[in-house]
């Protein structure tokens, strides 16, 4: 089999009678029929092809196909955000009076759905400690049909084992979803540790210039094809430009996560003795709680580093107002290095003791560490600090 980076370039829609070598953008809401008799077998499901871009297009369909090929994933349908992503893998699936486990480290709209909009279903949900998965097994009902997990988690870079989440949603017969974004199929795979479901915000990594909004659900073809019926008639259809975008951007996946991967790890490695904070977070370094598990599942440590400021939130706004570069942005995984106060902007709708929880404590920064020379990162994160003493 062709390798990551070569398949990532070369998996790609047929050509057009034009003899394109770029593929082009399918702009277009529908597709036409040679006939009558052709409409009738292709929404019977008879021939295979497009009819309306709410279903597919050959722009989401080439998308869909790098990043199933990258995640080790038999299908998958794309979505207008992250979002639709999360939303759409666990509505599809789940009905009323089922319960989910997931880790308590979720982003921010993810626990939104949990907690407020799924009851309103009938769906509930009950969070597990990742420092304490040896009591999960209390935490299963006869009514758990589903384990839902984000591994890095956002903003904690709490690390959560793979092969032990595939075997406990074998043992227990749950359907195992992974919020793969933070690491991005380049890093980590979870289906090869047994994942079911894998789901992406494509607005991230995979975009990798802060340009569009996407997600991706993929996994096993009988899972995938509840999650399409759902889709086709509920509508959250990613725009056949923003599939153009991002398959371009899968093109560059590999070589930007090197790239971001070793500027976060030299930022993380210079600052890890800093008088002026409190810990620095960062899955491949080796003071990291879960240092070892994260060298089992991820090739490498991802482009997200967390430095705890002592000095709380007055301090760490200080911190941020000082930096000359870094953007003040709640976006990541962006070319430009992005600087975010979890406490109060994506995770201030938690009460405090949710966000302890989860370990977002006031000094807490998070950064994206983009793809600018790794001296300037760390030049303008160094002047902030003693600006802000
Ligand atoms: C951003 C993000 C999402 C949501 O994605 P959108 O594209 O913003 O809708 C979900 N999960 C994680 C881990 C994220 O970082």
């Amino acid at each position: 089999m062709p390798h990551f980076e070569t398949e990532a370039i070369r998996l790609s829609s047929a050509k057009s009678n034009q003899r394109e070598h770029s593929s082009p953008i399918y702009l277009t809401s529908s597709f036409t029929f040679e006939s009558a008799e052709e409409a009738r077998q292709m929404f019977a499901d008879e021939v295979e092809g497009n009819i309306y871009s709410r279903y597919s297009n050959p722009n989401t369909a080439e998308l869909i196909q790098k990043v199933c090929a990258a995640e080790g994933a038999e299908d998958g349908i794309t979505t207008a955000s992250g979002m639709a992503a999360m939303f759409g893998s666990i509505a599809a699936l789940l009905q009323q009076g089922d319960h989910i486990l997931a880790s308590r480290s979720l982003f921010g709209s993810t626990h939104q759905l949990l907690t407020k909009l799924f009851p309103k279903w009938g769906i509930s949900s009950t969070y597990g400690d990742i420092s304490d998965i040896g009591n999960w097994e209390k935490l299963v009902r006869p009514n758990t049909k589903m384990l839902f997990i984000e591994t890095p988690s956002n903003p904690g870079l709490e690390i959560i084992d793979l092969e032990w989440a595939g075997q406990f949603a074998t043992a227990h017969n749950l359907i195992l979803v992974v919020d793969n974004c933070f690491a991005t199929p380049y890093l980590q795979q979870p289906a090869k540790w047994g994942a079911h479901i894998v789901t992406h915000s494509a607005t991230k990594y995979i975009d990798g210039q802060g340009r569009v909004l996407g997600g991706l659900i993929l996994g096993h073809k009988k899972l995938i094809e509840e999650v399409t019926f759902f889709a086709r008639h509920t509508g959250p259809s990613m725009s056949p430009f923003n599939a153009w975008i991002l398959s371009k951007s899968m093109e560059t996946l590999a070589i930007r996560m090197d790239r971001h991967c070793s500027n976060a790890l030299a930022v993380a490695k210079y600052f890890q003795n800093s008088k002026d904070l409190e810990f620095v977070k960062y899955p491949f370094l080796p003071s990291h709680p879960q240092f070892h598990l994260a060298k089992k599942q991820m090739k490498y440590g991802g482009g997200i580093v967390t430095l705890t400021l002592k000095g709380g939130i007055y301090r760490a706004q200080k911190f941020i107002d000082n930096l000359q570069m870094i953007s003040i942005t709640p976006n990541l995984g962006d070319s430009r290095s992005i600087v975010t106060h979890p406490a109060t902007t994506t995770h201030s709708k938690l009460s405090t003791e949710e966000r302890e929880k989860v370990g977002i404590t006031d000094g807490l920064i998070r950064i994206s560490v983009g793809l600018e020379h790794q001296d300037d990162i760390i030049q303008d994160i160094e002047m902030a600090l003693n600006k802000s003493r």
